[in-house]
């Protein structure tokens, strides 16, 4: 194979893409930064292959503080976590079938002083002493209560206090709106239950709303996946910053790079710049995982609509094993 010429793979896929080969195979192929995937629950699925498929680091939008605590800081994929689900009594998602009670903590008042119980503070104190960098809250409409407002901004503000983000699963009519006003720094889906109008796109991008795509969870549900491709189609074109997410472990997704995903974001409008970006994304971390990165074999593929089978064949490698061409 003819080698790839890195000005080109940097000018498709980004200031950070190269290319290179594998110093053990002498396979060549094209070299990213280490991928994320930003929305996943590892109590649900065996999460052994993610590395070895291109995932180099995960956020757990929902589990077992205490559990989530006791995992290596320094594994790979290396882990970010929300521990449990914040949100109003017999809310969402309180008595799934996946969500026992030590994933769930029910929020009933805003109140700031610690050890209040049921308070916003107690709450958000409690995942962050178990090591949370972001703070999960459950604005689901469709099935069950959803925290006042009162209660959201309290949350907001303290996690804010204490340097943490707070994500929202948003759902159902007039919640992206109630996440939008109390000032939620993430959205946990892109909005598939309305339309958006352009009002609202712009009022998120410019709050600097971030939004993990997870389009491919609506396979099986038509509506939902066009109301989400129209709303994240308005949302990049409108400079919206996006993540790469695809709640793993809810339901039957490929466990490493998924390639559905990726079409689902091109059918969306990314370039394959804009796709790297959203995978290479450390959010919530401010640095990449260290010592790693997304090595992808081969030649891309000419079409776009091809990225997504290209990249599923990318594995996480340490970048002393990845030998960069001569010029
Ligand atoms: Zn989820």
């Amino acid at each position: 194979m003819t080698n790839l010429d890195p000005a080109v793979i940097a000018a498709r896929f980004g200031p950070r893409a190269d290319v290179g080969h594998l110093a053990l195979t002498g396979e060549h192929g094209v070299v990213l930064p280490a991928f994320t995937d930003h929305h996943v629950h590892l109590d649900l699925f065996a999460e052994h292959a993610l590395a070895a498929r291109g995932i180099a680091g995960v956020v757990d939008l929902g589990g077992d503080p205490y559990a989530l605590a006791r995992r290596d800081p320094h594994a790979v994929p290396r882990p970010a976590y929300a521990g449990a689900f914040l949100t109003a009594p017999a809310g969402y998602p309180t008595g799934r079938s996946w969500a026992p009670d030590a994933i769930v903590r029910h929020v009933t008042d805003p109140s700031r002083h610690p050890g209040v119980a049921g308070g916003a503070a107690t709450a958000v104190d409690e995942q962050i002493e178990c090591g949370a960098r972001v703070i999960k809250v459950a604005l689901n409409a469709e099935a069950g209560p959803t925290p006042e407002p009162p209660i959201i901004e309290a949350i907001v503000a303290h996690a804010h206090d204490r340097g943490v983000p707070v994500v929202a699963h948003a759902q159902g009519t007039g919640m992206f709106a109630r996440a939008l006003d109390a000032g939620i720094d993430a959205l946990a889906h892109t909005p598939f239950t309305e339309i958006l109008d352009e009002a609202d796109i712009a009022r998120a991008v410019t709050a600097e709303q971030i939004w993990i795509s997870t389009l491919d969870i609506h396979r099986d549900a038509p509506e939902h996946a066009r109301t989400a491709e129209t709303n994240l189609t308005r949302f990049h074109a409108a400079g919206g910053r996006t993540l790469y997410g695809t709640d793993l472990g809810n339901g039957d997704l490929p466990v490493g790079v998924d390639p559905r995903e990726i079409s689902a974001l091109v059918a969306a409008g990314f370039d394959a710049a804009a796709v790297v970006a959203a995978l290479a994304d450390p959010w919530p971390f401010p640095d990449a995982v260290p010592g790693v990165c997304t090595f992808v074999p081969g030649r891309p593929p000419g079409d776009e609509r091809d990225l997504g089978a290209w990249l599923a064949t990318a594995s996480t490698v340490p970048i002393d094993e990845i030998s960069r061409d001569e010029p």
